[in-house]
């Protein structure tokens, strides 16, 4: 059981036709990311707010069947801002995140050195080229995120994985089959049916909704979310991948 923040704002950018590949690939516009590290992005969130900003969420877990799309979509020259299906993503793992700053003030994002999925060097967390106050913001969004376990990626000032992103198995579990649970830990291991051994097995702790869309009030809810899945669903493509990355 977890009690996430509903002022953290999600623009989930893969739910639209604005973004890299610029059609929609997610049919929610939803974001999900493993207990631990949504619990760590919380603490972010609120340290931020005594500085005036709230966490702008792009994108959290994403099923390995969408990296794939990324890689087959993109132009070769953008692949180095796409992960390679064969390996996989921490964001199939559910420990990666994409995200940037709202200004509390006034709800809106903030202006970054570079736009989300600009792939440009403008893009990396060292570029020195943008205005002080964008470089401000990058390097207090990536110092806030690092005390808490997460590091940035080398060429995208928004994306930062999890500290224990290895202990976590890579995903392809459609979003709408990620169904709300209203049971406790505890009351999960009183019913060992088969698709409970199979969250229990392929999840580990269980995903957890970062927050439900923007638009719904602003209050504190408890979020019991975990992945129900049953081992079927588990393609031929990613056990590939997941052997791959064992190997
Ligand atoms: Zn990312």
């Amino acid at each position: 059981m977890i009690r996430l923040d509903s002022t953290i704002h999600l623009d989930i950018r893969y739910a639209t036709a604005n973004n890299i590949v610029h059609r929609p690939v997610y049919r929610q516009a939803r974001a999900f990311l493993q207990r631990s590290a949504a619990q760590a992005l919380v603490r972010v969130h609120r340290t931020l707010s005594e500085k005036g900003y709230g966490l702008l969420v792009f994108d959290g877990y994403r099923p390995w069947s969408v990296t794939k799309i990324f890689w087959d979509s993109v132009r070769p020259e953008q692949r180095a801002f796409v992960a390679d299906p064969k390996k996989g993503s921490k964001h199939n793992r559910a420990c990666a995140v994409d995200l940037s700053l709202y200004d509390r003030a006034t709800g809106k994002e903030v202006e970054m050195p570079s736009a989300y999925d600009e792939t440009s060097e403008r893009a990396s967390p060292s570029y020195a080229g943008g205005t002080p106050e964008q470089s401000a913001r990058r390097d207090l969004l990536r110092s806030a995120m690092e005390k808490e376990g997460f590091t940035v990626e080398p060429n995208e000032w928004w994306h930062f994985n999890y500290k224990d992103w290895r202990e976590y198995p890579i995903l392809d579990i459609p979003f709408e089959k990620i169904r709300e649970d209203s049971g406790s830990p505890a009351n999960q291991t009183k019913t060992p049916s088969k698709a409970h051994a199979a969250r229990m097995v392929i999840t580990g702790q269980g995903a957890v909704e970062i927050t439900r869309a923007a638009t719904l009030p602003r209050k504190k809810r408890e979020t019991p979310l975990r992945p129900c899945v049953p081992m079927t669903t588990r393609s031929a493509p990613l056990s590939l991948a997941a052997s791959a990355i064992a190997s």
